[in-house]
């Protein structure tokens, strides 16, 4: 169907990493294939953090990838696109120029009748046309991003590049401009008819695409892309409809929340150091103890649907699934399909006291290769005393692809939640924990497993578990703050 349309953009072989070259450098977009053709809504959908805005600004030529190459209309992509405008999530309007002065923005070089005579159209389009010297302090949420759609409009682009549009908009006026947007994209006489734009809201992708572009993290990347044929415009509450949604919640759980988390930890092997053991440490989710304790309190015996527990939480489907994550890698739960259910383990965990929680934490962190190249790190160290620059390096060389400060962070957060570490924050050192008084020696605390991960699910606790509480106790973890940082 797309091969007899004009491919407008063209992405081949595209990566993008922030900070190159630097000891920060991150990759965020892997070898990305992607063309946009006339006619098409394409829609990236994905958790955040997946590199959709990173790519939409690639698309529109304010970010030049790292790797790989850019085509507008099969020519080389240098510099800002002709043909793409950019709507903002959080609208960029100058605060000091009225409706007129941000909307003509983008056409200062045609005569002062052109830019009058689109302007009039351009705001009447999007509804403004009584608040041309208006300020954008006079205007509601709603008003400032019809501004924006305006701005970008007025250009006459053949693409509109929309990065979560409606996401800083309420739910009314969200609803209002998303279906001002639908009808303009089904309007034959209108010359926007190609749009690209980021979501992780799946029923505003379903709503919108011709194709749904669905992205996974680590380093982004294209999962699958799904096409949509329904006509315009579109009902949410039709079956087909439907059916596509529930298609992309299997597909983003899957991407996301693969089965077998805790069963790939410690497996991968690779060239490194003795004292890494040969085993390549598999990263932490970036989520602190307290969220891990606050997801298992309202897990009860049935299975839950992640994305019913991401409704429950308030929170972003893929800010629930990293806290998802991290349980199951702690075998607190586990991820048939797009259920999330409790473990025995998680049962014992959530029925247990304050000290028993961080026991069985402590005992579940230390089966992860990660926490091992850690205390194996501390232990060569002269004094058992480990510089946090030094940790940042070797998480570096040990996970290439995983940024090594965030990662420096959380491992710190759970390794003092579960008392295995502490820091010294004046000299920026890492040692083993030592519990004052209470007879726990640190040689304990830190016995190391086998070098092969042990069978799940984890040994029965030595003690009968507490009377369950009916709201159990979540203790906040013992967060590092930014001081904790060693200033690079
Ligand atoms: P998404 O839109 O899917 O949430 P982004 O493209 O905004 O993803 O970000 C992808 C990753 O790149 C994130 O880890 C984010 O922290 C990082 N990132 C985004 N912008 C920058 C930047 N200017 N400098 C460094 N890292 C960035």
């Amino acid at each position: 169907m797309d091969t007899a349309r004009q491919p407008l953009i063209e992405l081949r072989h595209v990566s993008h990493e922030y900070n190159a070259g630097t000891s920060d450098k991150d990759l965020v977009l892997s070898d990305i294939n992607l063309t946009v053709s006339e006619h098409e809504t394409v829609v990236l959908l994905g958790p955040s953090g997946c590199g959709k805005s990173t790519l939409v600004r690639i698309m529109a030529g304010l970010i030049a990838p790292t790797k790989g190459d850019v085509l507008y209309k099969e020519k080389l992509l240098i510099g800002v696109s002709p043909g793409v405008s950019m709507v903002f999530q959080n609208f960029a309007l100058f605060p000091w120029l009225t409706v007129r002065g941000n909307v003509l923005l983008p056409v200062g070089h045609l005569s002062a009748d052109d830019q009058q005579a689109r302007l009039e159209k351009v705001l009447q389009t999007v509804g403004l046309g009584a608040y041309e010297y208006s300020y954008p302090r006079e205007l509601s949420g709603g008003m400032k991003q019809r501004v924006g759609i305006a701005r970008a409009l007025i250009a006459d682009p053949e693409v509109l590049a929309m990065d979560e549009p409606f996401s800083a908009l309420d739910v009314l006026t969200a609803e209002t401009l998303r279906n001002e947007i639908g009808r303009l994209l089904a309007d034959p006489n209108h010359p926007l008819r190609t749009m690209v734009m980021v979501t992780h809201n799946i029923v505003e992708a379903v709503y919108f695409a011709t194709r749904i572009v669905v992205m996974a993290t680590g380093p982004g990347r294209i999962d699958v892309i799904v096409p949509n044929s329904l006509p315009y415009p579109r009902d949410t509450d039709h079956p087909e409809f439907k059916k596509i949604v529930e298609q992309l919640h299997g597909i983003l759980t899957h991407t996301n929340m693969p089965d077998s988390v805790a069963a790939v930890a410690g497996k991968v092997t690779t060239k490194t150091a003795d004292n890494r053991k040969r085993i390549a440490p598999v990263s932490l989710p970036n989520v602190g103890a307290g969220e891990v304790l606050g997801l298992m309190s309202l897990l009860g015996d049935e299975p839950c649907d992640v994305f019913d527990l991401a409704e429950r939480l308030g929170k972003e489907f893929g800010a629930v699934v990293r806290v998802v994550k991290a349980a199951e890698l702690l075998e607190f739960v586990r991820t048939p399909g797009q259920d999330v259910e409790i473990t025995p383990l998680g049962k014992e965990l959530v029925s247990s006291s304050t000290a028993d929680q961080k026991r069985i934490v402590r005992e579940q962190i230390m089966k992860l290769k990660i926490f091992e190249l850690l205390i194996r790190l501390i232990k060569v160290q002269e004094n058992q005393c480990l510089p946090s620059e030094e940790l940042i390096r070797e998480l570096q060389a040990a996970l290439p692809h995983e940024k090594p400060r965030p990662l420096f962070r959380t491992l710190l957060s759970w390794g003092r939640y579960a008392e295995i570490i502490s820091l010294d924050q004046r000299r920026h050192v890492i040692r083993l924990y030592e519990a004052k008084g209470s007879g726990r020696a640190k040689s304990a605390a830190v016995s190391l497993p086998p070098i092969a991960p042990p069978p799940t699910p984890a040994a029965p606790p030595a003690t009968p578990p507490a009377a369950p509480p009916s709201v159990p106790a979540v203790e906040k973890p013992t967060e590092p703050s930014s001081d904790d940082l060693p200033k690079s």
